[in-house]
């Protein structure tokens, strides 16, 4: 039966416990000073000799070397499918009682014993202040497993199929044939602990491949599993170049499904290598979420300050690097110059800065270096395009760390490619419509986009909300009313769009569940 009490691990504010901070300090140094070196983790062996080193940087400070990471080799990644081949039978076998004690274990240690650890790895390793960190590798990926738990249960009690006399029928959910490649982003840790817990939970083994970016924090997540009695070789860590650990995976005749998180580009790449063959066992399962182009619209009856602060968070928490970031918004004529003077003034006192030395700091840097680049670039051509104009910030600087300015950008064209590219950073274009045109906009807004992750109304007007709710209906799989377009909860909202933004499975959901299994229908006569 389900376990009860399931609910959302509370987030600590750090803002009054001074012991709170103090172990957290004590982690951050810990974690700078450690110069690590992160193995593979294949069939529960740590295996780091003769193999290539990368190294994962800070990037708030990125002469700072946090470790050194093993890179698997193409007969590593063979093992890993051996691995994950041979634990199969066992794990699968297990009853889901046992599976999930697994993971409810897991996210107590996340949540007690290596929580400023694990905050500690976030915030270097990927830039987050704390309480970004909190709600991820704390409170996400704690109610990941919990909520994942809940929802197997559900979806195994599901017997949908009538019985009669001399005859019973059944539903058995079964672990998929062949195994599970989980490719994990940098931005959310919790990301990561989804994309193979959620498969592996209901007995199916993982190829995991998590970012170059976020090996700190992934590495230590992978030894909170062992240390939570996951098997050996049910989730296989193997970090390596991104193409030869693919090809070899897809060269296999037992690769099942894939569950990623990243850009668009890359899932269609592999999406289009998947279909391309045709000796896979059963149809791979391809579940991704992708990109995003999230949009904030205000209706003239918006409450102003709610709005501005809610377009600030969405726009420019996380440096703008949530799938979920508001990088487009649509303000109507007659509130429009009070909402932007507003907005600009508050933007004006965020500082860019290294969040793992004034862990409250509002804003760190972007991820790496490429991102930066592209960044700057984008803020360049902005500087140059008479459709736009750079309202607010627009600073670049690497000396140190990959800062960029949060940057406002108001642009003419409500067609211009600044409201259509994803930028992946604190780049926010505006475009203010007349008010008499919010219908109008409304169909911009769905026509235009080629992208379908998460958009929110704000509106005092419940005509208003009706109309652009049943407009938008595509633009966005988390439709928000009066709310940033970025946070979805766990257990509260389920996460993840359509159109170039990802097949809408659903991350935090029964639906998701259902894409790692196979049913079988039983019919048995007496
Ligand atoms: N679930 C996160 C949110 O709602 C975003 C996840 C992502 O960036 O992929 O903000």
């Amino acid at each position: 039966q389900a376990p009860l009490h399931i609910s959302n691990e509370p987030i600590k504010p750090f803002n009054g416990d001074s012991s709170d901070i103090s172990k957290l300090q004590e982690a951050l140094t810990k974690y700078q000073f450690k110069s690590l070196e992160v193995p593979l983790i294949i069939n529960g062996q740590k295996i780091y000799k003769d193999r290539v080193l990368k190294n994962h940087i800070n990037p708030s400070n990125h002469s700072q070397i946090l470790c050194k990471y093993a890179q698997a080799t193409k007969e590593d990644v063979n093992e890993a499918i051996l691995a994950a081949t041979a634990s199969k039978a066992k794990w699968a076998k297990m009853s889901l009682d046992e599976r999930a004690a697994v993971f409810l274990k897991a996210a107590d240690l996340i949540t007690t014993k290596y929580r400023y650890d694990l905050l500690a790895a976030t915030m270097l390793g990927q830039g987050k202040n704390v309480y970004q960190a909190e709600i991820d590798c704390i409170g996400e990926l704690a109610d990941f497993f919990r909520f994942n738990v809940k929802y197997a249960f559900e979806m195994y009690k599901q017997q949908p199929v009538a019985s009669s006399p001399g005859v019973w029928n059944r539903t058995e959910y079964r672990p998929l044939e062949g195994f599970v490649y989980a490719v994990s982003p940098f931005n959310f840790t919790a990301i990561a602990g989804n994309l193979f817990g959620a498969p592996a939970l209901l007995g199916n083994t993982v190829l995991w491949k998590p970012s170059a970016t976020a090996i700190l924090s992934n590495y230590l997540l992978m030894e909170i599993m062992i240390e939570a009695g996951l098997p050996n070789g049910v989730v296989n860590f193997i970090p390596g170049n991104p193409v030869e650990v693919t090809e070899t995976i897809l060269s296999n005749k037992n690769f099942a499904a894939l569950h990623f998180t990243g850009s668009t580009k890359v899932f269609k790449d592999l999406c289009k290598e998947i279909y391309s063959k045709d000796h896979f066992r059963e149809y791979p399962r391809i579940v991704g979420e992708t990109g995003g182009k999230n949009f904030h619209l205000v209706h003239p009856s918006a409450s102003l300050e709610h709005t501005v602060l809610s377009t600030l968070r969405g726009a420019f928490e996380y440096q703008g690097q949530k799938c979920s970031a508001t990088s487009r918004l649509y303000l109507p004529e007659s509130i429009s110059s009070e909402f932007i003077q507003l907005l600009k003034e508050n933007v004006k006192k965020i500082k860019t800065e290294n969040c793992s030395i004034n862990i409250k700091g509002f804003m760190g840097p972007v991820i790496h270096e490429q991102s930066f680049d592209k960044l700057a670039k984008a803020i360049g051509e902005a500087k140059e395009d008479s459709e736009l104009e750079i309202v607010s910030g627009g600073y670049f600087n690497k000396s140190n760390g990959f800062f960029v300015e949060p940057t406002i950008i108001k642009t003419t064209n409500p067609h211009h490619k600044f409201l259509q590219q994803e930028f992946f950073g604190p780049i926010l274009t505006y475009y203010v419509y007349p008010d008499s045109e919010f219908e109008a906009i409304c169909n911009i807004i769905e026509q235009n986009s080629t992208y379908g992750l998460t958009g929110s109304i704000f509106s005092q007007d419940r005509e208003a909300v009706i109309f652009a709710s049943d407009k938008l209906k595509y633009s966005a799989g988390n439709f928000y009313i009066n709310d940033k377009s970025t946070g979805a909860v766990v257990g509260q909202q389920s996460f993840g769009g359509s159109r170039q933004s990802g097949t809408c499975d659903k991350a935090g959901s029964a639906s998701l569940l259902s894409r790692f299994v196979s049913v079988r229908s039983i019919k048995e006569n007496f």
